[in-house]
């Protein structure tokens, strides 16, 4: 299984990543991908680009060598409170929204299921977020089953990293768990690469085979058509 857009990717402007936007989208387009979201670190992240770099944004054409690029954002999660990093000023100038919790950038130091669940109940809340990043980080476990169930119910779409299963290989059996759960409630997902860099733009194979190995409906899988991805587009009222 393919996906037709990578909702997750960063810049040389996130420091730790290391391909413009220009090669970004060019590796989309050699993809032949529909859609791109450059979605670099905000503020609370070591190195991250100065405000300035989102609100700016909307310099870079809405299509791009033929290819959709959705101008965004991954804000963290600074607190239980759901409390993100970026002013909501900017967040709604944004296309795409990403939420995660890292945990250089989350201020709490107590952690419990209880708390994370809260945490991510407020996310829920914020009409500005498109996406749950990555959230199977085994410290930051929470409710699955009642958080899913609430994100689906606030039209946000959970991910599926594909780095994760390199960067953070200690939260694959949570985000197994997090897929059998959006499948048994018919819960729509993403599936990212969550590219440093541009050769993998739109790389998720190890995503898709622990998905496919569950067998997980593909019509869940927003970004795998181009017309559930558009009519995604649509409802959030994103231009296409
Ligand atoms: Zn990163
Ligand atoms: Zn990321």
């Amino acid at each position: 299984m393919k996906i037709i857009a990578d909702t997750h990717c960063h810049t040389i402007a996130s420091t730790h990543a290391y391909s413009t936007v220009t090669e970004m989208v060019m590796a989309a387009a050699e993809k032949e991908l529909y859609a791109v979201a450059i979605t670099d670190h905000s503020l609370a992240m070591p190195g991250a680009p100065h405000y300035y770099y989102f609100k700016n944004l909307h310099v870079i054409p809405q299509i791009f060598m033929g290819v959709r690029v959705l101008k965004g954002i991954e804000a963290n999660i600074l607190n239980f409170e759901g409390e993100l990093d970026m002013n909501d000023d900017i967040l709604s100038r944004l296309d795409w929204v990403v939420a995660s919790i890292h945990s250089g950038t989350i201020k709490e130091t107590q952690f419990s299921v209880e708390k994370c669940t809260k945490l991510w109940l407020n996310i829920a809340e914020n009409p500005l977020v498109t996406v749950i990043g990555h959230s199977g980080g085994e410290k930051f476990k929470y409710d699955y089953e009642t958080v899913l169930k609430r994100f689906a119910e606030k039209g946000k779409l959970v991910e599926i990293n594909n780095n994760s299963f390199f960067s953070r290989p200690d939260s694959i059996h949570n985000c197994l768990e997090i897929a059998k759960i959006c499948k048994r409630l018919s819960i729509p997902i993403v599936v990212n690469s969550d590219a440093h860099f541009s050769t993998r733009v739109g790389e998720v194979t190890d995503a898709m085979k622990m998905l496919e190995e569950i067998d997980f409906p593909q019509e869940l899988i927003v970004n795998s058509d181009v017309n559930r991805f558009k009519s995604y587009l649509r409802e959030r009222n994103i231009p296409l």
